[in-house]
């Protein structure tokens, strides 16, 4: 399961866990609906499908049954959604924010859409702003460096 080609690498924003995935990224959809709103604290999860044998991790993701069929993998210390994994399948869908590349993610359908939030179609038209501190200040990241 740990040998063959690394194609992802990722985790959670403490850095106590951590994971590998050692196929090629398969489907990624964006979930819009209810659940995957509140699971991820978001106006979707963006999910890429992997076999589950094929991802390693290093540390534990703490899990949670968020219905009858199927369970939510995050980090217990930093709280950090990592995956949702359905019952009986033998993938898991990772959340592509935990990736250390998400510009990797290229998804390929929306799922969920009864619930889509209807100002999503209006996010290209926002005025954009890149991150800025104000001056005098200085920011230091908790989050370990993997990249
Ligand atoms: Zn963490
Ligand atoms: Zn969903």
């Amino acid at each position: 399961m740990a040998e063959g080609q690394t194609y992802a690498t990722g985790g959670c924003q403490c850095g106590r866990i951590r994971f590998r995935v050692t196929e090629p990224l398969g489907r990624a959809n964006l979930c819009h609906c209810r659940m995957c709103q509140r699971a991820t604290g978001n106006a979707f999860a963006p999910l890429i499908e992997v076999a589950t044998g094929r991802v390693t991790w290093t540390g534990r993701p703490a899990t949670w049954a968020s219905s009858n069929i199927a369970e939510r993998g995050f980090c217990a210390t930093c709280g950090t959604p990592l995956f949702y994994r359905q019952t009986g399948r033998t993938t898991i869908e990772l959340m592509a924010g935990s990736l250390d590349h998400p510009e990797d993610y290229d998804p390929a359908a929306n799922h969920g859409t009864e619930s889509r939030l209807p100002w999503l179609a209006r996010l290209a038209a926002l005025p954009d702003r890149e991150t800025t501190l104000a001056p005098g200040t200085t920011l230091v990241s908790h989050q370990p460096e993997t990249r």
